[in-house]
């Protein structure tokens, strides 16, 4: 019989995890959960487990085989009472933790700095060592193939969980050092699931995982440059284990977590681009700019709103606004080019295009004709940050408010056209499409940019918006409108000043410039 003794050297009193202790130090730090505690109490708490396992093989063995027997048994009797006795009930217990551990696997296992996860968990990972540690009391009992596979199996399987569910504490406190932590449990998850063939691409998601965690952890010390490789390779296991999922039946329920992940990872080297932003290639030393964008991100995120609550929660949102601050990063490098319109202001602010086709009745009588338009709208891609606009109240102050235009126009002016069939338009948007056409690709150098906290997918959820709330105000465009849906085509920054709310943002656009593109506190502490 294995000596369990053997194998508790110390363990941490709070998470299990096994514990390096200097000689002389009476307080040590955990590396896995970040806990400190008292030499004296960690080794009690392997005294404790120590007499469980011990009561459990008792309880566990037939009536008259003392525990210190087994090693006396030969190998067929010592396959009987593992088949018998033994194997029974290990099963039962481990198929309760298996499913709760693929459970756990199947959510995505890191967030980005500054966001929680609040994944409920159903075990406690002393109770998970506990288990571990009477599996290794038994092992040599297990004397076939099947026997030894089934051992190695839940071993594998239980240290592994144990060590995400320190991560899932981990990553639900928004902690700097975090990221370290989560490191040290991904990798020695990873480790422990590495010879496990009966779920291929596990270990490999889990030594992707531990990567990633690696490369937060850098970039969040401000050591972008040291964070891209870590990250890239990130990146590559988490693809082949995305792949790999996809191919098995066992693991095929992994596949969005990793997924998942795989576009955190993506967001994570965009980020890195973001920090080490100094054309020179150095690290950029004002480190503010990431830290709240982060925390905008995750404070609009816990928006309330029906329409926006999902969309903004899915990591590929997030992605995709840290691609185009990439991109915004390059284009100031000279490496690449982003579309811009250079004119009055202090920043240059991002704004969608968004194609709105419609079809209207004109002509009197015998002269009515359909004629086909397509109206363009700028909407500012920093909305989120306009809380009027965010639950909905007052969109029209973050766009160009081309319907509300054509009532200003003058409507007599309009319904004489009308009359003629020479109307071409029902709104006012004719000067948004002549600044739309002014823009270049460009490097915006010497002047600040703001990046969009929004995707083109919610450019066209507010034009939706937009043209129900204008046919809700204006009768007229509702009834002679014939709509189709609209198309977000561009994303085009144009100089303007952010913080004169309620006034002329954007010059260039004279009476149409939106009123507000978002809170001018919170936008001009992420620009670029
Ligand atoms: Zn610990």
């Amino acid at each position: 019989m294995n000596n369990p003794a053997s194998m508790l050297e110390l363990r941490c009193k709070f998470c299990s995890a096994p514990l390096s202790a200097k000689q002389f130090e009476e307080i040590i730090r955990c590396e896995y959960c970040g806990s400190s505690q008292k030499l004296i109490d960690a080794r009690s708490f392997v005294d404790q487990i120590l007499l469980q396992v011990n009561a459990w093989v008792r309880q566990s063995m037939p009536a008259g085989l003392g525990e210190n027997m087994t090693s006396m048994m030969d190998p067929v009797a010592r396959h009987m009472v593992f088949i018998n006795s033994i194997k029974p009930r290990l099963t039962t217990e481990y198929g309760e933790y298996k499913f709760n551990c693929f459970n756990l696997l199947s959510y995505p296992l890191i967030t980005l700095p500054f966001m929680v996860t609040n994944a409920g968990v159903k075990n406690d990972p002393k109770q998970i060592f506990l288990f571990q540690a009477k599996v290794q009391s038994i092992q040599q009992l297990a004397v076939d193939t099947d026997g030894k596979d089934f051992i190695s199996e839940i071993n594998a399987m239980s240290v592994a969980y144990g060590y995400l569910l320190n991560n899932i504490m981990l990553s639900s406190d928004n902690k700097p050092e975090r990221y370290h932590f989560m490191t040290q449990n991904f990798d020695a998850a990873s480790q422990a699931t590495k010879s496990l063939r009966r779920f291929p691409g596990l270990s490999d998601r889990l030594e992707g995982l531990g990567k990633l965690s690696n490369g937060l952890d850098l970039l969040m010390s401000q050591q972008p440059n040291k964070a891209t490789a870590p990250l890239q390779e990130a990146k590559n296991l988490l693809e082949k284990s995305e792949q790999t999922f996809n191919q098995n039946p066992e693991t095929a329920i992994l596949n969005m977590a990793a997924k998942i992940e795989l576009s955190i990872a993506n967001s994570a080297i965009f980020l890195t681009e973001y920090a080490s932003q100094d054309a020179s290639g150095k690290i950029s030393g004002d480190f503010s700019p990431i830290a709240n964008l982060l925390s905008i991100i995750s404070t609009i995120q816990k928006t309330q709103s029906s329409i926006w609550k999902t969309p903004f929660l899915d990591a590929m949102h997030n992605e995709k606004i840290f691609g185009n601050i990439a991109a915004i990063c390059r284009a100031k490098n000279g490496s690449g080019t982003i579309n811009a319109i250079f004119g009055n202001g202090s920043h240059l602010l991002p704004f969608w295009v968004v194609d709105i086709p419609y079809t209207f009745q004109t002509g009197a009588l015998w002269k009515t004709k359909g004629v086909e338009v397509v109206e363009s709208v700028l909407i500012s891609a920093t909305f989120p940050a306009d809380s009027n606009a965010l639950n909905g109240a007052e969109l029209r102050h973050v766009l160009t408010d081309v319907f509300g235009a054509r009532l200003i126009g003058g409507f007599m002016d309009s319904a004489m056209k009308r009359m003629s069939g020479k109307e071409t338009s029902i709104s006012g948007g004719d000067p948004v499409r002549q600044v739309i056409y002014l823009s270049r690709p460009g490097n915006p150098r010497g002047i600040k940019v703001i990046p969009p906290l929004s995707t083109m997918d919610d450019a066209v959820i507010i034009a939706k918006e937009y043209i129900k709330m204008a046919c809700r105000l204006d009768s007229g465009i509702g009834n002679k409108l014939r709509l189709s849906s609209p198309r977000a085509v561009d994303l085009i920054y144009i100089q303007g000043f952010p913080e004169q709310v309620g006034g002329n943002i954007v010059p260039l656009l004279g009476g149409l410039s939106p009123r507000s593109v978002g809170n001018p506190n919170a936008i001009l502490g992420i620009a670029i």
